[in-house]
Parts: structure tokens; sequence; C-alpha cells
């Protein structure tokens, strides 16, 4: 069975297609600048065909999808012979709301939910339901699209942890509440820990970090997400690459009345122009700030990450009353050292100890704590393109 995974963004499409039956990779790629000018790599993966990397003319997202396609069965590009052998398509959704607690196959009446979301996500659902509607105009309504949400994990959250302390209507009338995100990712490595530990995910709990451009850090006790730092948009918990985290409300008053900033431009200042760009002044890729050691505001925003790490995964563990292991992954938490080095010191206070040479030797999947640590600590690529084509393969295979 072979599964297309799509995660549309508003300007960009990324894809990649699995053979199910091996759960391998044949091709993948990127559509960028849809609606402006346009451009589309194309990586087959098997056989001797070669990458496709142009500029394209591509002014809408359909026009993406169907370019995607034919590369997809190109006899130069191709690794499949028609668009008959593409048998589902899984789409990520960022925001199911409070509708969806797992993946769902899209029909009429799950497009309206996922339109209904949009005011919790506006920037991300208009995207992710032009990417479904681009595929089933281009593929036909038979190909069956299936929806994976990043939200729909978080759903077992209890009450005490997903309501804010602000007045309960604005809950019962506008759904405020803590949803958040990653949930893919968190879901992934969560259930690949308990795999490699040999153990059922109902018997440990585990805290997962996933440390990338976008960060969160997830409770997840005996296989369900208990508790986890984004909020009701993924502004809250962490600093980020270029996002606040947790800040003081107050905070946007003051700034706002002292410099005359709007609503709309202060919310820029907080999604774009802050966390580990706005305290280092140079930039929002942690490779810059690791590789800029006589700068003090690049070294105190890496501390101010890790700090906010560790503070998150403590707190976490006395939620669930314990931990069994802590894992790290996503861009920062698969590739940088120093950043889990940095986080594990704090983590001694709670029995987990790293092995910095296993820490040093990692490449891929690894534990990294010393034989006697009494918390494992696992670094594991997550996969999330991989999970959305397995729920989609489950889905269709109902
Ligand atoms: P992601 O959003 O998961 O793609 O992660 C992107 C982040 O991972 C960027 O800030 C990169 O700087 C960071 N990253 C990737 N490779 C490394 C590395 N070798 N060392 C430190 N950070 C890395």
């Amino acid at each position: 069975m072979n599964i297309l995974v799509i995660n549309a963004g508003s300007s960009s499409l990324k894809y990649q297609l699995f053979d199910m039956d091996t759960e391998t990779v044949l091709a993948k790629g990127l559509c960028e600048r849809i609606g402006l000018d346009g451009h589309l790599k194309h990586t087959p993966l098997v056989g001797d065909k070669v990458v496709y990397n142009e500029d394209i003319e591509l002014k809408d997202h359909s026009v993406a999808i169907a370019a995607v396609i034919d590369k997809l069965v190109s006899a130069e590009y191709g690794v499949v012979s028609s668009m008959s052998e593409i048998d589902a398509v899984g789409h990520r959704v960022v925001h199911g709301g409070e509708m969806f607690n797992e993946s769902t196959l899209i029909t009429a009446e799950v497009m309206k939910a996922i339109e209904d979301c949009i005011p919790l996500a506006p920037l991300h659902n208009p995207a992710n339901i032009t990417g479904i509607k681009a595929c089933q105009e281009v593929m036909g309504e038979d190909v069956p699209q299936i929806a994976v949400f990043d939200t729909a994990f978080h759903q077992t959250m209890p009450e005490k942890a997903y309501m804010y302390a602000i007045p309960y209507s604005y809950y019962k009338n506008d759904k405020i509440r803590r949803y958040g995100f990653h949930g893919t990712s968190h879901r992934y490595v969560a259930a690949k820990a308990a795999e490699l530990m040999g153990k059922p995910a109902e018997d440990i709990k585990i805290v997962t970090c996933h440390m990338g451009n976008g960060s969160s850090i997830c409770a997840v006790d005996g296989g369900k997400s208990v508790d986890t730092s984004m909020g009701f948009t993924p502004l809250a918990g962490l600093p980020m690459g270029t996002r606040c985290g947790d800040i003081d409300a107050g905070i946007m008053e003051y700034i706002m009345n002292k410099y005359d900033v709007n609503i709309k431009d202060m919310m820029n200042i907080l999604n774009k122009k802050s966390g580990m760009v706005g305290v280092s002044e140079l930039s929002s890729d942690f490779r810059d700030l690791g590789d800029a050691k006589d700068n003090d505001q690049a070294q105190l925003a890496l501390d101010m990450f890790c700090y906010s790490v560790a503070k998150t995964v403590g707190s976490y563990v006395v939620a669930m009353g314990g931990v069994d292991a802590i894992i790290f992954t996503a861009g920062v938490g698969e590739n940088s050292r120093s950043v889990r080095a940095a986080v594990c010191k704090y983590l001694k206070a709670i029995g987990a100890v790293m092995d910095e040479d296993k820490n040093n030797a990692c490449r891929g999947e690894a534990d990294i704590a010393t034989d006697d640590s009494a918390v494992r600590l696992w670094v594991i690529p997550t996969n999330e393109e991989l999970v959305i084509a397995r729920d989609a393969k489950v889905i269709v295979s109902k």
C-alpha cells in the first residue's frame, strides 16, 4: 500500500510517498512559493531516478499537487507508474480542537469540523484545508484522505492541566483552553521509547522533549499525554527560535502603552522577534548560537532555553509522581550535544545522569544515560510523516 503524506502550509507543501508494506520512503519533496513564482524540489529515493529541482509556476495548491503527482509518475523522476498506485493521502492538520482525539477519514462532516477550528489556528488550518481540497480535486473523491491532528494526542490531558485560570465562560463559550501541539511527534517518540525499553507503554512514565525551531515538552503517563507546555496556541511554554514562550501577560500591556504598539504588531513581536533571536539579537538558529561562544547574549539565550526545558521536565516528573525515561527529539534534541548536556546537568536532581561519552558518540537513536542512572535518557529521531502514513494505513485498512 502506497500512502502520500502531505504537510501543506500557506505557500508551501511538503510531501513524502511511503510504501507501507515495508515502511520505506519512495520519494519526498517540497513545493515552495505557491501563489508567487513557485519552486519544486522532488527527490526520488529508489531506483536510478534523478532529482528534480526547478523554478516552476505554481499558481495555487491544486497546481502544486498536480505537479507533485506528475513527478511521482514520470519516467525520469517517478517512483510509481500511475496515480492509481497511490492508495490514500494522509494530511497533517494542525488543529482539531476538542472534536478530534485521533486521526480520522476526511468526510464532508470532518471537513466542516476542521473549518470550525480555523479561529483556533488561523494561520495553519486554512492551509491544511487548501491542501486537502487540492488533493481531492486532482486525485478524485475515491482516493481516501485522512487527517492527522497535531492536537489529538493531547486530548487525554485532565481538566486541571488544560484549563486556564480565567473566567470559566471563556472555556464554555469560546473553547479557550490548553490544546498543545507537536502531538504526532510526542506520540511517536514516547511509543518508540517504550519499545526500545522493552516495556508496555501503559506501565511507564515518560517526558518527551521536542526541541526544534518550535519546542514543546509533554508528560506521557501510561502512553497518554497528561500535560504539555504549548497551550491555546503554539506560542506558549519554552522560549523558542523566534517565539517568546511563557511570559507575564502584563508585559504586553506595558509595551503596547509605552511604545504605542497595536495588538497585531505586539503578536508579531512575540511570535517572530522573541525567543532565541530576541534575546541573542543574533539568530534564531541554535547552531549559530552554539558557534557564538564569545557572545554573551547568544549564550544567555541558550542558558534560558536549557533552564526552561529542565524546569518543565522537573514539573512534569512531580505531576506524574515519577519518571522512567526522558526523551530528546527534533532538530536540537537529536543533534545538539551541548544543549542535551546543559539540560541534563539539571536533571541529576531527579536521578537522571547523562553519560558524557554516550552523549558525544550519539548518532540517531541512543540511550545516553549512565548504566546506573535511575532514569533513562534517550535520543530518538522523530518521524511525524511515518506516524501520519501509519494512521492512514490503519484507517484505510478498516
Ligand atoms: P526542527 O524545527 O526540528 O527542524 O529544528 C531546527 C533547529 O534545529 C534549528 O534551530 C537548528 O539550528 C537546530 N539544529 C539542527 N542541527 C543542529 C546541530 N547539529 N546542532 C545544534 N542545533 C541543530
